[in-house]
C-alpha cells in the first residue's frame, strides 16, 4: 500500500499516541469506581455509566481503526487494540475488552510479534474464563502454552499452565487440574516470581478443597496468604482471605469464616478492584445466607451482582441471583425471589452451570411448595436433585431431599417420603462424616501450624536467649577487663604513691634524725649554757678567793633576811669579822701568804655555820656572817666558837710565829634596836672597833644602852 509504505515508523507511533490520547481524553479514566459500601442502586448506576462509557470507547476505537488504520499500519493498530483492551478491562467491560484483545491476537499473529501475542492471549484467556466460556478459554490457553514454549518464555508457560489448571477444575477434572497447577508452581518458583507462586498456591488450595483434602487446602491457602503478606503488597490478599474463609465455612467454623470474610472485604476495598470486591461480597453473602443473616446476605449479594454485571461476569451474576433469591425467601418475599431465581435458572441453563441451575431450581421448588403448587415444586425439585447430584453439591442436595420429603408427606406418598428421608439421612451422614473428617483435618493442620509456629518462636526465643547469654558473657568479659584495667591503674597509682611515700618517709626520717641531732646539740649547748649561766651567776655573786658571797650579793641577801625577820618579828644576829694585824701579816709573810690565811680562815668559819646562815666578804680582810632567827645570846655563842676555831685552825699556818686571829663584832635585831641594814652594820662595826680596842682576838656585842659593845671575850 502506497500510504503505508510512505509512513515512517516514528510518524506511525506518533499517530497511535494521538489516537490513544483522544480515546482517553474523550471517555475519561475510571478510578475508584467501586468505592466503599455501594448501595445496589449506586452499584447499578455505576455499572450502567461504565457500560455506556465502554460502549462509546468501543465505537470510538472502531471508527479510529477504520479511519486511521491505513496510516497506522498493523503495528499501530496492534497498539491501539491493546490500549482499548486495557481501557475496556479497567472499565469492567469484559466482552468489549475480549474483542479488543482478539484483534490484538490477530495483529500480533500477522506481525509474528510473539511477546505481544502472548500478552494478548493471556488477557483473552482471563476474559473467557470470567465470562464462563470454558471451551474458548481452553483453546486460548492451549494456544498460549504453545506460543510460550515457542518463545521459551517460562513466565508465559506458567501462566498457561495456571489457566489450564483453573479450567480443568471448573470442569470437575480435579486430578488434571492439580497436575497443571503443580507444573505452574514449579515454573513460578524457578522464575523466583513470588506473586505468581502465591497465585498458584491459592489455586492448588482450591483444587485440594474440591478433592476433599481440607488440611492440605488450608495449608496451601495459608502459605499463599503469608507469601503475599511477605511481599508487602495488598494485591490479591483479599482472594487469599476469601479462600480461607470459604474453607472455614465448609468446616462450619463460623467465627473463623467471618473473620476471614471481613478481612477479604476490607482488603478488596483497599485495592479498588471491582472483580475481587464482587467476589468477596458474593462469598460473604452466601455465608450470611448459610448462617441465617438474610438481610446482610441480600445487600451484599446485590452489590456483588451489580459489579459482576458491569464487568460482564455472567456465571457470578447467576450465582449472586441464587443467593439473592435465597435471602428473599428467608425474608418472606417469595415473588421477588421467583423473579431473580428464574433469571438465574436461565443463566445456568445457558452456561450449563450446574451450581446455578441446581440452586435456582431448589429455591424455585421451595417457593412453589410454599405457594401450594406441589406439581411445580416436584418438577423443580426433581430436576434440582438430578443436577445437584451430577454436580456433587451435597449440601444443597440434602436440602432438596428434605423439600421432596415434605411434598411426599403432604400428598400421602408415604413410601416416597420414607425413601427421601432415608436418602437425606444418608447424605447428611456422609456430609457430617466428611465434615467431621474435614474439621479434624483442618484442626490438625491448624495445630500443626501452631505447633510449628510455636517451635519457631521457641527457636527464636532460644536464639535470643543465646544471644542474650553471649551478650552477657561479652559484657562480663568487658566488665572483667575493665575491672582489671581499673585495678591495674589503681595498683600502679598505689605503687607510685607507696614509692613516693617511702621516699618521703626516708627523707622525713633523715630530717628527723638531723633535727634530733640538732636538738641534742642544742640541748647540750643549752646545758652548757645553763652550766655557764650558773657558773657565771655563781661567779657573779661569789668572792673567788674565799668562796664567800661578794659584797653586792651579801648586802642584797642581808636586806632580804632583815625584811623577812622584821615582818615575821623574828630575831637576827649579824657578825662582822676582821682579821687582826693583817697589814703586818702581809708585810712579814707576803701578800700571797695573806691570801692563804684569808681563804683558810673563811673555810673554817663556813665549817661551823648552821644551815640558813650565810657569809659574805664585806671588803678587804673584813667579812659578815648573817644568822636569821638567832638572838644575841645564841649569836654570841656561835661567834665565840668561830673565833676560837679560826685561831686554833690557823695555828698550823702561823708556824709558831705571830698568831693568826680574828676579832668579831656582834649586833642582833632584838638587842641592838637597829631596824635598817645600815644601822645593823653600823652597830656591828662599832662592836668590832671595840674588840680591836680591847686587844683583838675577841668577840664584842653591840650594847644599845651604852651605845657601844658591852661584852667582850678574851
Ligand atoms: P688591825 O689589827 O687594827 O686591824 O690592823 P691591821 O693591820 O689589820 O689594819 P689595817 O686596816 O691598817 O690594814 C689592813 C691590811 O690588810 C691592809 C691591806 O694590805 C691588807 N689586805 C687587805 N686585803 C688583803 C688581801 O686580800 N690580801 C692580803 N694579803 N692583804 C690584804
Ligand atoms: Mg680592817
Ligand atoms: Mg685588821
Amino acid at each position: 500500500m502506497p500510504i503505508r509504505q510512505s509512513m515512517n515508523p516514528l510518524r506511525r507511533q506518533a499517530l497511535t499516541v494521538v489516537a490513544t490520547a483522544l480515546l482517553v481524553c474523550g471517555f475519561g479514566t475510571m478510578s475508584r469506581l467501586y468505592a466503599d459500601d455501594l448501595s445496589p442502586a449506586t452499584a447499578g448506576q455505576l455499572a450502567a455509566s461504565a457500560q455506556s462509557l465502554s460502549q462509546a470507547l468501543q465505537t470510538g476505537w472502531h471508527t479510529l481503526d477504520s479511519l486511521l488504520g491505513p496510516s497506522l499500519g498493523r503495528p499501530g493498530r496492534l497498539h491501539l487494540a491493546r490500549t482499548v483492551g486495557v481501557l475496556e478491562q479497567s472499565l469492567g467491560a469484559s466482552f468489549l475488552a475480549a474483542e479488543a484483545w482478539k484483534a490484538a491476537v490477530a495483529h500480533a499473529t500477522r506481525l509474528n510479534d510473539l511477546p505481544r501475542l502472548i500478552e494478548a492471549l493471556d488477557h483473552s484467556v482471563a476474559l473467557a474464563l470470567a465470562r464462563g466460556d470454558y471451551d474458548g478459554a481452553s483453546a486460548l490457553a492451549a494456544n498460549l502454552l504453545q506460543e510460550a514454549r515457542h518463545l521459551r518464555s517460562t513466565a508465559a508457560q506458567a501462566a498457561a499452565e495456571g489457566y489450564l489448571g483453573v479450567i480443568a477444575r471448573r470442569r470437575g477434572k480435579l486430578e488434571e487440574a492439580r497436575q497443571h497447577q503443580e507444573t505452574a508452581l514449579e515454573l513460578r518458583r524457578r522464575l523466583g516470581d513470588k506473586a505468581g507462586e502465591a497465585q498458584v498456591l491459592m489455586n492448588l488450595g482450591t483444587v485440594h478443597r474440591d478433592l476433599g483434602d481440607f488440611a492440605r487446602a488450608l495449608e496451601f491457602q495459608i502459605d499463599a496468604l503469608e507469601l503475599r503478606r511477605s511481599l508487602g503488597s495488598q494485591e490479591k490478599l483479599d482472594l487469599s482471605y476469601r479462600n480461607i474463609a470459604l474453607l472455614y465455612r465448609e468446616i462450619e467454623d463460623t467465627e473463623q469464616a467471618r473473620v476471614n470474610f471481613e478481612a477479604a472485604l476490607a482488603s478488596s476495598r483497599k485495592n479498588y478492584d471491582p472483580q475481587s470486591l464482587a467476589g468477596a461480597l458474593g462469598s460473604y453473602a452466601s455465608f450470611s445466607n448459610d448462617i441465617g443473616e438474610a438481610e446482610a446476605a441480600l445487600t451484599m449479594a446485590r452489590q456483588a451482582r451489580a459489579i459482576d454485571a458491569s464487568i460482564g461476569n455472567r456465571p457470578y451474576v447467576g450465582l449472586e441471583n441464587v443467593e439473592i433469591g435465597r435471602a428473599l425467601i428467608r425474608l418472606g418475599r417469595d415473588d421477588e425471589a421467583a423473579v431473580v431465581l428464574n433469571e438465574a435458572l436461565l443463566t445456568g441453563r445457558e452456561l450449563k452451570h450446574r451450581e446455578i441451575t441446581g440452586g435456582a431450581l431448589l429455591y424455585l421448588g421451595r417457593i412453589a411448595l410454599r405457594a401450594g403448587n406441589e406439581t411445580l415444586a416436584t418438577q423443580h425439585l426433581d430436576e434440582a436433585i438430578r443436577v445437584l447430584t451430577e454436580a456433587g453439591l451435597k449440601s444443597a442436595l440434602s436440602e432438596a431431599f428434605g423439600a421432596r420429603e415434605e411434598i411426599a408427606l403432604a400428598s400421602g406418598q408415604l413410601a416416597a417420603a420414607i425413601d427421601f428421608s432415608h436418602r437425606r439421612a444418608a447424605l447428611r451422614e456422609e456430609l457430617l462424616g466428611t465434615r467431621s473428617g474435614r474439621q479434624l483435618a483442618a484442626l490438625k493442620s491448624r495445630y500443626e501450624r501452631a505447633d510449628a509456629d510455636q517451635r519457631i518462636r521457641l527457636l527464636s526465643l532460644s536464639n535470643e536467649l543465646q544471644n542474650l547469654r553471649l551478650n552477657q558473657q561479652a559484657l562480663l568479659r568487658n566488665i572483667g577487663l575493665g575491672a582489671a584495667a581499673v585495678l591495674s591503674v589503681l595498683l600502679a597509682l598505689l605503687f607510685r604513691r607507696y614509692r613516693t611515700t617511702r621516699t618521703l618517709n626516708r627523707q622525713l626520717q633523715q630530717k628527723n634524725a638531723e633535727i634530733s641531732a640538732h636538738e641534742a646539740t642544742l640541748e647540750s649547748a643549752n646545758a652548757k649554757l645553763s652550766t655557764h649561766a650558773a657558773e657565771l651567776y655563781q661567779a657573779a655573786i661569789t668572792d673567788p678567793l674565799t668562796g664567800a658571797y661578794n659584797r653586792g650579793h651579801l648586802l642584797r641577801q642581808l636586806d632580804d633576811n632583815l625584811r623577812h625577820a622584821l615582818a615575821a618579828q623574828q630575831d637576827l644576829s649579824l657578825l662582822l669579822i676582821d682579821f687582826d694585824h693583817f697589814k703586818t701579816v702581809n708585810d712579814e709573810h707576803g701578800h700571797l701568804f695573806g691570801d692563804r690565811v684569808l681563804a683558810s680562815g673563811i673555810q673554817i668559819v663556813r665549817q661551823w655555820l648552821e644551815p640558813g646562815d650565810l657569809i659574805g666578804r664585806y671588803g678587804g680582810e673584813e667579812f659578815v656572817v648573817v644568822m636569821p632567827g638567832r638572838d644575841v645570846q645564841s649569836g654570841l655563842a656561835v661567834a665565840e666558837r668561830l673565833r676560837d676555831k679560826v685561831a686554833s685552825g690557823l695555828d698550823a699556818l702561823a708556824q709558831g710565829k705571830r698568831s693568826l686571829t680574828i676579832s668579831i663584832g656582834l649586833a642582833s635585831l632584838g638587842s641592838s634596836g637597829a631596824r635598817t641594814l645600815e644601822d645593823l652594820l653600823g652597830a656591828a662595826d662599832i662592836a668590832v672597833y671595840r674588840a680591836k680596842a680591847q686587844g683583838r682576838n675577841r668577840v664584842v656585842r653591840y650594847a644599845p644602852e651604852t651605845g657601844v659593845a658591852a661584852i667582850a671575850t678574851p
